[in-house]
């Protein structure tokens, strides 16, 4: 059985949706026998298979040719290896697992297994069991137990190459096959979507192990069957697999890229080293590739002109793979002549591998001892396999060759096994054989302890990675921050020293200030002395000097208001005359009828008189309440002196608080200074409406005199008349006595008048003085405060303290003008009272 070369069978699938849209045609020519299959429109020769099947084969056909034997060597003992290889999208899956309505190859083999195991003799017992593992980045995963996704490949020397740890399922039915294979189906969906890959870039393996048992010999045989669903052929970058590094995407296609390599060496008959160990996948198929194993390759292609490259690169690859021979053998112990015979091979090699040990170690010293030699002359097995000699560039200084058991780590010899194909084949001794294995397997334990652990802290790293990516922006937003609290922590500086520069400016000020309060307090309390003893000093005079000042005012007051030629004097003389005239010593003589005349417009005018008598009363009243309302107005006025004083008073003594309290200086003037304004606007308008009040009052009364003035004009013509009637009137004898009588009785009666109007003259007159006092006071206390004002203006050498002066001059300058008002309008009243008292007088 050995020798024989791994089947190779090509598949085309018919051409798919996106390559008609577009626009590609197929292109495969196979011939008539299936041999070969050419792709037309390119330069390529025909690429010549085992078989070649069309787009149009049916899964049943490509069972019976290329996999049926295999099933049958495998229930045999034989091991088997299916592989499909393609780029994605080739039909490798199809081919291998379809199942439902179109079976595929995986399926067809289990159901067929079992269909030998039941046709089989009865004194053979049949334990299959089924293995589900994917590769991944080069980690082997257990699909059935997806915990473990890093299992070590070992090897023993019954065994051979195994993974270890995997899980094996026993399985009695088809059905049982089929459930393990889908839940292994699941978790590899699971765990795809956990790592964000595509499955075309995993290698899935599902491995039968059939283990026939002779009951009645007791003799064994077991087959394993390795069903390889390839990862895509295509090259890193054409699946478009996002989110992984060019590292990652090399790592995942390292498998293939091995068994590539792999498939050369075993084929170009050059390599004496074949690089199973170069990769997972590799390693895991060792004796499927060149070694015991009867394997087939599906080479799985689109017939379409769209994917012609790929076609073409997966067409080459099934050539070369092609010419692999394998030495497939029963799972059994050798015959002794086969023995034998490997023995004597084994022992010429070995005779060649001292010689070139020898060869080696020679050179090595020359190397050691600080020598060189020359490249030609370097030792290489070719050189020795060519001269067949001990072809040594020096003399080696020693000559006994001693072989050493070369370290895993010194170089990797391929194992010898009579079942395998032969690497560099150093020959080991069975003990030193077993302690490479024993060795190598101790080894991969423990690199997949690392490469678990290589996870762990990558994830670590990862995770390390964020943090310090998210601690980095931290930082960064930190710096930034930190910046602007140090710019304005230096804004902050800048201005404590703004305030302590200030501040100390503001002690010195208060300094100042304060030694400025201290003099102007002394001034103000030598001042305030001054204006004591001043105060005293004009007490005492004024008391003299303002009652003669107040009498001489009064006198002239009193003279311009009555002087001895006034109209009152003149008409009181007149009336006298009058009074005289009608003396019963002056011989006057009237007539009856004038007399009686003379009577009743006497009579008519003393109810003239007494309707006068009544309008004087009104206006008397009228008087008296205009008087009230001077009053008033004067109480009102002494009430803002005495507040204007207050104010002053306050003013000078806030003004010496706020030397002290510096800082509330400006507040405190600008709100007294308010205050002030707000109090003299509001007395102001008052005042200004009490004025205009008054104004009017006026008005109306000047009408009313006017009235009165007329009445008065027309009853001293009308007195006139009569005057000068009974002027001219001839006395009578007869009537002379009654006559004395009437007269007598009209004397007494305007002298009572006279008299009458003479007290009501004094009192008025009195009225007029007292008036006149209050004028002459009012007058003299607006000279005393404004001589005050100026006093304190002139002790006050504060610029705000002199603004608040000006303030209150103006104030005060209003005030002044409100009191002249007053005045005038007083004058007013007092004329009208005079023009008044004069009509009367004439009357
Ligand atoms: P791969 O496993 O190589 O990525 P698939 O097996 O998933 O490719 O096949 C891709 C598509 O092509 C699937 O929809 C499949 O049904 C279809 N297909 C592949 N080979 C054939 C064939 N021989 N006949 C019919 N359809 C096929």
């Amino acid at each position: 059985m050995s020798g024989n070369n791994i089947k190779v069978v090509c598949r085309f699938r018919p051409q798919n949706k996106l390559e008609i849209k577009e626009g590609g045609v197929p292109i495969t020519e196979i011939q008539e026998d299936g041999s070969a299959v050419t792709l037309k429109g390119t330069s390529q020769p025909p690429f010549a298979f085992d078989k070649v099947f069309g787009s149009n084969t049916a899964q049943q056909e490509v069972f019976e040719y290329s996999i049926k034997s295999i099933v049958d060597d495998v229930v045999a003992g034989y091991n088997g290896t299916v592989f499909a290889y393609g780029q994605t999208g080739s039909g490798k899956t199809y081919t291998m697992m379809a199942n439902s309505q179109d079976k595929g190859i995986i399926p067809r083999i289990v159901e067929q297994i079992f269909e030998s195991i039941i046709l089989s003799p009865a004194n053979m017992e049949f334990t299959v069991k089924v293995s589900y593992m994917e590769i991944y980045m080069e980690k082997v995963r257990d699909l059935l137990d997806p915990s473990h996704d890093n299992l070590p490949i070992h090897e023993d020397k019954t065994k051979g190459v195994y993974v270890k740890g995997l899980l094996e399922v026993y399985v009695s039915s088809t059905e049982e096959v089929y459930q393990v294979m889908k839940s292994g189906g699941n978790n590899r969906v699971v765990a795809y979507t956990n790592m964000n890959a595509e499955s075309s870039r995993s290698h899935s393996i599902v491995l039968i192990t059939i283990t026939q048992k002779n009951v009645d010999t007791g003799a064994a045989k077991s087959g394993k069957l390795y069903l390889v669903d390839l990862a895509g052929s295509e090259k890193v970058g054409k699946t478009g697999a996002s989110g992984q590094t060019l590292e990652e995407a090399k790592k995942i296609n390292k498998s293939l890229t091995a068994l590539g390599m792999v498939i050369n060496s075993l084929t170009d008959g050059k390599s004496s080293h074949v690089p199973y160990r170069d990769s997972k996948l590799t390693r895991i198929l060792q004796e499927s590739l060149g070694g015991n194993s009867r394997t087939t390759l599906i080479i799985n292609c689109s017939p379409s002109s769209y994917n012609e490259a790929e076609t073409i690169s997966t067409l080459r690859f099934g050539v070369r793979a092609k010419s692999i021979k394998n030495k497939a053998k029963v799972n059994a112990d050798l015959s002794p002549a086969e023995l034998k015979a490997l023995v004597k091979k084994f022992k010429g090699e070995t005779v060649s591998y001292q010689y070139y040990i020898q060869a080696l170690e020679g050179e090595v010293t020359i190397w050691r001892s600080g020598g060189t030699v020359p490249e030609s002359q370097w030792a290489t097995m070719d050189k020795l396999s060519k001269s067949g000699t001990t072809a040594s560039p020096t003399s080696p200084t020693s000559n006994s060759p001693s072989p050493r058991t070369p370290t895993p780590s010194s170089f990797r010899p391929a194992l010898v096994d009579e079942s395998r194909p032969t690497t560099p084949a150093l020959i080991l001794e069975k003990d030193e054989r077993e302690e490479f294995m024993k060795r190598e397997n101790e080894l991969m334990d423990q690199i997949a302890e690392k490469e678990s652990e290589l996870t762990e802290r990558e994830k670590h790293l990862d995770t390390l990675q964020e943090e310090l990516g998210f601690l980095k922006e931290q930082e960064k937003t930190m710096a930034t921050d930190n910046q602007n609290i140090t710019t304005e922590l230096n804004d902050v500086k800048l201005q404590l020293q703004k305030v302590s520069y200030d501040g100390k400016e503001s002690a010195i000020t208060v300094d100042s200030l304060r030694d400025a309060n201290q003099e102007l307090e002394l001034e103000l309390s030598q001042l305030k002395q001054t204006l004591d003893e001043l105060r005293n000093l004009q007490k005492e005079t004024d008391d003299e000097t303002k009652s003669k000042k107040k009498a001489d005012k009064i006198a002239e007051m009193m003279a311009s208001l009555d002087p001895p030629d006034s109209d009152i004097s003149l008409k009181e003389q007149q009336l006298k005359m009058t009074l005289d005239k009608l003396n019963p010593d002056s011989a006057i003589n009237l007539s009856e009828e004038a007399l009686q005349q003379l009577k009743q417009q006497l009579l008519q005018n003393k109810a003239q008189v007494g309707q006068q008598e009544l309008v004087i009363k009104n206006l008397h009243h009228d008087k008296e309440t205009l008087l009230a309302k001077r009053t008033e107005l004067e109480t009102k006025l002494n009430a803002l002196e005495v507040e204007y004083e207050e104010l002053l008073e306050k003013a000078i003594n806030d003004e010496e608080t706020a030397m002290e309290r510096n800082a509330d200086l400006t507040d405190t003037i600008s709100e007294l200074k308010i205050k002030l304004e707000n109090t003299y606007v509001a007395k102001k308008e008052a005042q200004q409406q009490e004025i205009q009040d008054l104004r009017q009052e006026l008005d109306r009364k000047d009408e009313e005199y006017k009235a009165l003035d007329t009445v008065m004009v027309e009853l001293r013509i009308s007195n006139d008349k009569l005057q000068s009637a009974l002027d001219s009137q001839p006395k009578t004898a007869t009537t002379l006595d009654e006559k004395e009588k009437d007269i007598e009785k009209m004397r007494k009666s305007m002298a009572e008048q006279l008299a009458y109007f003479e007290v009501m003259k004094k009192g008025l007159m009195r009225d007029l003085q007292s008036r006149c006092e209050k004028v002459v006071e009012l007058e003299i206390s607006l000279e005393e405060t404004r001589e005050q004002y100026n006093h304190v203006l002139k002790v006050s050498n504060n610029k705000a303290q002199q603004k608040k002066m000006a303030f209150l001059e103006r104030n005060l300058e209003q005030l002044t003008n409100v009191q002249k008002q007053v005045i005038k309008i007083k004058k007013k009243v007092r004329g009208n009272r005079e023009r008044y008292h004069h009509q009367f007088i004439l009357y």
